[in-house]
């Protein structure tokens, strides 16, 4: 008798012990990391610390494997391939030649208003230096390396080739999101349901934050980048921005945007900025880019082509309408990841729910 009440009274204290203490407890770990030419801000719920800096050190390394594979800044296989000799295969291993061969396919599926070939044009108006007023003739000559058929690929072979003496790949506008997907892949084999890597224009966000509800997002307004304009919800899904912004160049007075239409060898338009939410990084980046090439309402035709193709993906267009406010053109579904929105600042985004002001309860 006197084991059993003795068992119970443990047992009674073993269940209050419990009941104080969360059944799994959650912990969130934050890093920032200079890495793919921005600061990167990793966070990782666990359920203890070390698994936390575990999981944000496989985020780390694994950004860090993928520049060292894309970065044309320094030495890597895809700066060697843009100086080898025209004509002469060189070995860029299985995994860089199927990333550019899948690359290669999203410029034909854009129409060429994302094309990685861009490189001779980025060279043209200096866009990594202080920017330059390229004349007609140097356009000329760049779009003539620019384009189908600059680069020739065997992605079973692990091999690939310039074709022309100037022809170049440009990793800007894809290589934030082909990481965040190696990323992804990498967390899932390593059994981590619950991050966010923040890569500035780009993020991705999987499982849920630390109070248990989808990841909070903010898209920027593209005039003021500090400043938040429509919050979104996000779980197993990444966002990307394209934009000017502070990544423009100035040159004698003239605004020079550093997204360039790979077909007119120009800056494209500045409207605004527009926002791809994906389950892929690599498609939200790319379109991002082929979106705002493209503009809102060709931009919006695109995507909608593109879901009825089945490539899933959702855009939000923000445009300066020049009188201070920001207009906003959103893809149908869009609205599904609105939780909020600045309505002193910008006017007609969807929201699903009866909304207040200035927040949206979130689904
Ligand atoms: P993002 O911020 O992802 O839109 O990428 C913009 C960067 O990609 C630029 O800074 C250029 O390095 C490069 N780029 C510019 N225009 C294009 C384009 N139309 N297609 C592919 N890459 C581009
Ligand atoms: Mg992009």
């Amino acid at each position: 008798m006197r084991a059993r009440a003795r068992a119970a009274v443990a047992g009674l204290a073993l269940a209050a012990a419990l009941a104080a203490r969360p059944i799994s407890p959650r912990v969130a770990v934050t890093r920032r990391v200079a890495s793919m030419g921005t600061t990167a801000e990793v966070e990782i719920v666990a359920a203890s610390r070390e698994d936390g800096l575990a999981a944000s050190e496989l985020v780390v390394s694994e950004l860090r494997r993928v520049e060292d594979l894309l970065t044309t800044w320094r030495d890597s296989p895809l700066r060697r391939l843009n100086e080898a000799a025209p004509g002469r295969d060189v070995e860029v291993g299985a995994e860089l030649a199927t990333a550019l061969r899948d690359v290669l396919a999203w410029a034909e599926r854009t129409g060429r208003a994302f094309d990685p070939t861009v490189a001779p044009l980025v060279r043209a108006w200096d866009l990594r230096g202080a920017g330059r007023l390229a004349s007609s003739a140097d356009v000329a000559a760049a779009l003539a390396a620019v384009g189908p058929g600059v680069f020739r690929l065997h992605a079973t072979r692990g091999t690939a080739a310039r074709l022309h003496a100037a022809a170049g790949i440009d990793e800007g506008a894809w290589g934030k999101g082909y990481a965040l997907d190696t990323v992804a892949r990498r967390l899932a084999a390593g059994g981590v349901r619950d991050a966010r890597i923040d890569l500035g224009g780009q993020q991705l966000a999987l499982g849920t934050g630390e109070s248990g509800a989808a990841w909070e997002v903010s898209v920027a307004d593209p005039r003021e980048r500090g400043r938040g304009v429509v919050t979104l919800a996000l779980s197993g899904l990444s966002v990307s921005t394209s934009g000017n912004s502070e990544r423009g160049r100035t040159v004698s007075g003239v605004r020079i945007g550093h997204e360039l239409d790979p077909r007119t060898g120009r800056p494209a338009p500045d409207f605004g900025s527009v926002t791809v939410i994906a389950p892929s990084g690599l498609v939200a980046d790319v379109l991002s880019t082929a979106f705002f090439v493209l503009g809102p309402r060709r931009g919006l035709e695109l995507s909608e082509r593109l879901r009825r193709e089945g490539v899933p993906q959702d855009a939000l267009f923000l445009e300066d309408d020049g009188g201070g406010r920001l207009r906003a053109a959103a893809s149908p579904s869009f609205s599904r990841h609105v939780t909020g929105v600045d309505a002193g600042a910008v006017d007609g985004v969807p929201a699903p729910a009866a909304s207040s002001l200035t927040r949206r309860e979130s689904r």
